[in-house]
């Protein structure tokens, strides 16, 4: 049976990607050798890495002053980096869920954190907005979606102060006015690769406010000033990445991935809301184009884990929600097919029809 991909992350990538990952897992650019088994440092591999810089930039509109940098450690080591790098007195947080926390916690080992707005209020059910954003901050955090909770900015926000964003499971999937960022990092294995590779870009003047004296390798520019080569970089995953960037770019860039994104969460929100068993968990506006999360409407609570069954049946693969919202959770990134939302609304109306009460 088709399986349908509906995993929060590790997610789904391209099939494409995965072809051509596989054939270089056994024989990389025709060396006769793994793309596991050789050095970083040799030209082919020089290659695949000009290949992400100039492919990322390209189809998200990242500008000349703007360095792009694979790391490892996931963006759970950049909620501590962040701060490490860029926080001299004080920083500026938004509140809107589990990453935020964390990202949070970490920032306070480095000095002063104001939480200038939180949605915890209301379950981290919306995007709080309108709050004001004081300007002696050192930068200002936000999480651009709400990988849990299924909320998203679907605005670049306008920010006095150096705006970085967690874009980890958003990045890629809308355009971006990357301008209005003063760093954009991310763990890559929601949109763009598999685990293994931290993205981040990062505006050069704010490589010049680093002022703590930082170990080697927790320093940003230890890898802007070696191309994301001091160390082994991620070889793999890296590669993947570069072939995920190939086929947004095949299909019509960061735009079609948009008009594709639109398409598939319109679909999924119009019948969790036109079916009298699901409903919705987050403020309309700002429901995420990438994380959709519902459950089953009030009286019919006891129906969720027949619909469980019921879609794994039908190849639904991931759609456990997580365990602090429960419910049903299908994480729609840039290489999911419209197909499998269409299959998972199939699916929810045949159960509506089976136990309407
Ligand atoms: C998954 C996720 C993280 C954590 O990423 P790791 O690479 O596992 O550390 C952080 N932020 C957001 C928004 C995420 O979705």
């Amino acid at each position: 049976m088709k399986k349908h991909n509906f995993n929060a992350g590790p997610s789904i990538l391209p099939q494409e990607a995965l072809e051509k990952a596989a054939q270089a897992v056994l024989d990389f650019n025709g060396s006769g050798l793994s793309i596991l088994s050789i050095s970083h440092r040799t030209p082919d591999f020089d290659a695949v890495m000009a290949d992400a810089d100039a492919l990322f930039r390209e189809l998200l509109g990242i500008p000349e002053n703007y360095k792009i940098i694979f790391l490892g450690g996931g963006a759970s080591t950049q909620f501590f980096e962040v701060p490490a790098n860029f926080l001299g007195k004080k920083a500026g947080y938004v509140n809107t869920g589990v990453w935020s926390k964390k990202a949070i916690k970490e920032a306070k080992r480095y000095g002063e954190v104001q939480v200038l707005a939180t949605s915890e209020d209301r379950n981290f059910t919306y995007i709080p907005k309108g709050f004001a954003i004081p300007t002696d901050l050192d930068y200002l955090h936000i999480t651009t979606n709400n990988t849990i909770y299924g909320t998203e900015y679907h605005t670049d926000i306008d920010s006095p102060v150096p705006l970085i964003a967690d874009m980890s499971s958003d990045i890629l999937s809308r355009p971006v006015d990357v301008k209005k960022y003063a760093m954009i990092y991310g763990g890559a294995q929601k949109n763009l690769a598999p685990a293994g590779v931290t993205f981040a870009i990062i505006r050069e003047d704010m490589l010049d406010k680093i002022a703590r004296d930082l170990p080697t390798m927790v320093d940003y520019r230890t890898h802007t000033d070696n191309n994301s080569m001091f160390n082994t970089p991620p070889v793999f995953p890296i590669y993947v990445l570069v072939e995920t960037l190939r086929w947004a770019k095949s299909i019509g860039g960061v735009e079609e991935l948009y008009r594709r994104n639109k398409e598939k969460a319109e679909l999924l929100y119009a019948e969790i809301d036109r079916n009298s068993l699901f409903r919705g968990t987050v403020e309309k506006e700002d429901r995420s184009l990438m994380n959709i999360c519902f459950v089953m409407t009030e009286g019919n609570e006891d129906l969720a884990p027949a619909f469980m069954e019921f879609a794994k049946s039908k190849g639904m693969v991931g759609i456990k929600g997580h365990r602090l919202v429960g419910g049903f959770r299908a994480s729609c990134y840039n290489a999911l097919p419209k197909e499998s939302v269409e299959a998972l609304v199939a699916c929810m109306q045949e159960f509506e029809k089976a136990n309407k009460r």
